[in-house]
């Protein structure tokens, strides 16, 4: 049983509780908006106006709102977040405040191989996917099978390490096959597994081969999941078979290469190439900026370019880590009711290497004028060629990441005011991500 009047009032509840224990711009900001949508004897369903609170809530107040919400109830309760699905909720920039409920909710799918239904993540599109040049080709790939425009990439091999988009891929085909008309399952290969052995089990082999077999889209997720799983494998062979003689698409990912699947079966193995097979590999310092300011912009505090750029950098290699390490500033921002600066990413982050260069300020400045070529009197005076001024401002975005306000930083460049220093900063940031050069220049002065 399902009722929605009791899930209101014991949610309501929980936030009153709630409501006294956390600072106020947290409760504002993430749990304002909130409500019950369904309540059964163990279970609680949350609803949540975007993807974005729904996981920062799952990620850092889970135990919390538990707590609140078995102290209402008396008992131990399960306690669900789920997202409004409206179609705009991935462009909004304003995800934090509550629209209107509508009726149509969906589960929250945790990425990852937990995924515990099938059910797409709505975060999960092709707009939503940033395209550069570690993905373009997965991504117009992808693109071509979802609008069905591509039979010879039947089946689409997309492989990949962890965290790089493999999965936002294939949710991102399967709701754009679903919008266009075709059905579409999509599966890890645990939950095909799962299944697979449920059916040998209960003897319902007809129906788990008619249910994957009389779809237009499978989407199969972490094959090498089926490495060594005999059956499974030859399950899936089947179904394989059946579907592309029927010209069905088969999308697969895989964290490797199909020749590093082993134990696999050949045969399979070699249908995994017999499409197009595309690779996504880490992303370059460009498109690593582009994902966060993208995130940045649904998250509910202002992310100064600065920040985004340092995040940016080494040692943040995987996109998921880029989310996770944005999330962590933006939330203590919210937490501390501070902005977002480089100060906040240090405390935010303490594992990652301080951004501060251990050289004293002097030496900085001596350093990128002998580099440049350009006194040290010259760098700190009036004089502004552009020589100059360049020199100038990567030794201001130096000081700056060596943790120098910006104020401080215009007194020793000749009583300079600090939007001026604000303003030469942000230009070596934005221009630091498209040329090479000036990215390896400001990482000999880092290293
Ligand atoms: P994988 O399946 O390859 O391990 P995921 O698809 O789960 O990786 O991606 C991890 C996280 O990074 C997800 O939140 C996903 O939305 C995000 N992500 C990955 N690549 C991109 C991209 N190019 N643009 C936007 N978000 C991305
Ligand atoms: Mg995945």
């Amino acid at each position: 049983m399902t009722l929605a009047a009791p899930a209101q009032r014991v949610w309501e509840a929980a936030l009153g509780r709630l409501q006294i224990q956390v600072p106020r711009p947290t409760y504002d900001t993430w749990l304002r908006g909130t409500e019950g949508q369904s309540f059964d004897d163990d279970r609680l369903v949350v609803a949540t106006p975007s993807p974005f609170v729904a996981e920062w809530l799952q990620g850092r107040m889970l135990g919390l709102i538990s707590e609140a919400v078995a102290s209402v109830t008396g008992r131990s309760t399960a306690v669900a977040l789920a997202v409004v699905d409206t179609p705009s909720s991935s462009v909004s920039s304003t995800p934090h405040t509550m629209r209107s409920v509508p009726k149509v909710m969906h589960p929250m799918v945790e990425p990852g191989p937990v995924a515990s239904d099938r059910v797409l993540n709505p975060r999960y599109t092709l707009s939503s996917f940033v395209v550069g040049q570690s993905n373009r080709l997965a991504y117009a790939a992808a693109a071509a099978v979802a609008d069905g425009h591509a039979f010879s990439y039947n089946p689409l091999f997309i492989h990949g390490a962890v965290g790089l988009g493999k999965t936002h891929l294939l949710h991102a085909i399967g709701h754009q096959a679903r919008a266009l008309g075709r059905s579409v399952r999509y599966a890890t290969s645990e939950q095909f597994t799962n299944e697979f052995t449920a059916a040998i089990r209960d003897r319902r082999m007809a129906n788990f081969q008619a249910q994957y077999r009389s779809i237009d889209v499978l989407l199969l997720d972490d094959i090498q999941f089926l490495a060594g799983k005999e059956g499974t494998q030859e399950a899936f062979f089947h179904t394989f078979n059946v579907l592309h003689s029927a010209d069905r698409q088969i999308v697969v990912a895989a964290d490797r290469p199909s020749s590093a699947l082993t134990p696999f079966d050949e045969r399979l193995r070699s249908r995994l190439d017999w499409g197009l097979t595309v690779d996504i590999s880490a992303p370059d310092l460009e498109t690593r900026v582009a994902i966060l300011q993208h995130r940045a912009r649904l998250a509910p505090v202002a992310v100064p370019l600065e920040v985004i750029h340092l995040l940016a950098e080494p040692p943040c290699k995987g996109v998921r880590e880029l989310e996770a390490a944005l999330n962590r500033v933006t939330a203590l921002s919210h937490f501390t009711d501070a902005p977002v600066t480089l100060e906040l990413v240090n405390q935010a982050i303490p594992s990652r290497p301080p951004a501060a260069d251990t050289l004293a300020p002097e030496a900085v400045i001596a350093r990128v004028g002998k580099y440049y070529n350009v006194p040290v009197t010259t760098l700190t005076g009036p004089l502004r060629s552009r020589q100059i001024s360049h020199a100038r401002q990567v030794a201001m975005f130096l000081l700056r990441r060596g943790g120098m306000h910006p104020g401080q930083i215009g007194i020793i460049f000749g009583g300079r005011d600090r939007t001026t220093v604000a303003y030469a900063i942000d230009r070596v940031s934005a221009r630091i991500v498209h040329d090479a050069d000036l990215q390896a220049t400001i990482h000999s002065f880092t290293n």
